[in-house]
């Protein structure tokens, strides 16, 4: 008899759980893609779905809060309060989803009608392996040399001033591991297409031809068409050429009074060099022999271009070094 009686009692606490209209049923379907974790969250109600509030927490893991109590069957089965999906642990509570994954670095959340879902892609950090980082290589281009002088100042001239902070900057990337490689070393003359040649053999990730401008202002220049770009080369992690050139007008906005112009320029040397290729020009004011001054231009150049790295992992290695 009290079987009986605690039965029906239960019957009609679950009956009036699923009856109130509150109560979400919600279908979850989930696939692992190479670089996210897609989770689909189908849900009759489209309120439902627009009022799902989706965040990433600091260690990783994805928070869902719904309007309402739910329930969500993945696979054809209802999930308990700690369950796991293939490989991911999901701890639920009233109104809460928490999915346990690692190494997340950003998410994305779209939602969408008929049916109404709403879809989490999860994107993971790339952890670049020793050899990929190995391939990222440098390749600087200290402009002039020999009988080309470039721009002549009463004491010094861009020929030498390129081939100094060329070298410099090329040292200091070579201490944080890059590999760094230059177009001369010396004070010598070489046509522009022999430094075309150096760079489609070596194939390096970024190629940067130093200058000197004729004022008090930077230039950077880059092609309007570009004839070696390498699609999906698996050790191109250079930011594309704008994107470069955003990173190093902001760190010459910061630190600089100088301003910076932005070209296109259908050299050969830019149009011709593969991969991502830029020609900075630096105030001429290098010539003057101002040691504090040529040293933040070597910085400016350093760290623009360790930022110019696509890669969390190569960045945070470069930082921590
Ligand atoms: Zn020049």
């Amino acid at each position: 008899m009290t079987k009986k009686i605690a039965f029906f009692i239960l019957l009609v606490l679950s009956f009036n759980l699923y009856a109130q209209d509150n109560y979400q049923k919600i279908v979850l379907k989930y696939g692992k893609h190479p670089d996210f974790h897609r989770f689909v969250f189908i849900c009759e109600k489209s309120e439902t779905i627009y009022s799902i509030n989706v965040t990433l927490l600091k260690d990783g893991k994805i928070k869902l809060t719904f309007p309402n109590p739910f329930e969500i069957e993945f696979n054809g089965r209802v999930l308990s309060s700690q369950d796991s999906i293939k490989d991911l642990r999901i701890l639920k509570e009233d109104k809460t989803l928490i999915i346990e994954t690692s190494n997340i670095d950003k998410i994305k959340v779209s939602r969408y009608d008929s049916p109404s879902r709403l879809v989490v892609d999860a994107y993971w950090v790339k952890i670049l392996t020793e050899e990929k980082i190995k391939a990222v290589s440098l390749l600087i281009d200290p402009g002039h040399g020999g009988e080309d002088y470039g721009l002549q100042g009463k004491e010094n001239n861009e020929k030498n001033m390129s081939l100094y902070i060329s070298k410099e900057v090329a040292s200091r990337l070579i201490q944080k591991g890059i590999k760094t490689s230059l177009t001369r070393t010396t004070d010598e003359y070489i046509s522009i297409k022999k430094r075309v040649k150096m760079a489609n053999n070596m194939k390096p990730s970024l190629f940067l031809s130093i200058h000197l401008s004729s004022g008090d202002y930077f230039v950077i220049y880059t092609s309007p068409i570009k004839k070696n770009i390498p699609k999906d080369d698996p050790s191109k992690v250079f930011l594309t050429e704008d994107k470069l050139v955003k990173i190093f007008a902001k760190k010459i906005k910061e630190n600089f009074s100088e301003p910076l112009y932005t070209e296109k320029l259908p050299a050969t040397l830019l149009k011709e060099a593969y991969g991502p290729s830029l020609m900075i020009e630096i105030p001429k004011r290098v010539m003057l022999s101002d040691k504090n001054y040529t040293n933040k231009i070597i910085d400016l150049i350093v760290q623009a271009v360790s930022e110019g790295f696509k890669t969390k992992s190569i960045k945070e290695k470069i930082k921590n070094e």
